[in-house]
């Protein structure tokens, strides 16, 4: 494990006041080392403290990200995935038709990353990307493009 302080010191360090409800929310997304979805999170909290609603769950993670403690990724059909800032920084190739999901590493992305901001001077808000497309299973059952 790295240095790197707990969400819980985090968030202290920055002032911030942490209730015990939060706390428990901060320890499980700690614990899920990467990727999560709301409701995850939300599962292992009500194994610890039943009281702890979604709303809370959703607020506490929205903090998070205005923080730069997580960053969130939208998966398609409403299902936002988070991810610890420490997790190294990832994308993602989402099939449209049976929802997997292909973990790609950031080094295939910086070329374009790096052409947008050389050619246009645009910086691309690139931490955690999801792409959709079809997967090789999936892409065989597709009509046939129309030309
Ligand atoms: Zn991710
Ligand atoms: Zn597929």
């Amino acid at each position: 494990m790295s240095a790197t302080p707990s969400l819980l010191e985090a968030l202290k360090q920055r002032g911030i006041r942490v209730t015990p409800q939060r706390a428990i929310i901060l320890n499980a997304v700690e614990q899920m080392h990467g990727h999560m979805t709301a409701e995850q999170i939300y599962d292992q909290v009500q194994r610890v403290n039943s009281y702890i609603n979604l709303a809370t769950v959703y607020r506490t993670l929205e903090l998070l990200r205005q923080l730069d403690l997580v960053t969130e990724a939208d998966m398609g059909a409403g299902a936002m995935h988070y991810a610890l800032h420490t997790h190294a920084t990832h994308h993602h190739a989402v099939c449209r038709t049976c929802g997997r999901s292909i973990e790609f590493p950031h080094e295939l992305l910086t070329p374009l990353i790096d052409a947008l901001h050389n050619r246009y001077q645009f910086r691309a808000d690139a931490d955690h990307i999801v792409i959709f497309g079809w997967c090789d299973d999936c892409a065989s059952h597709l009509p046939p493009v129309q030309t």
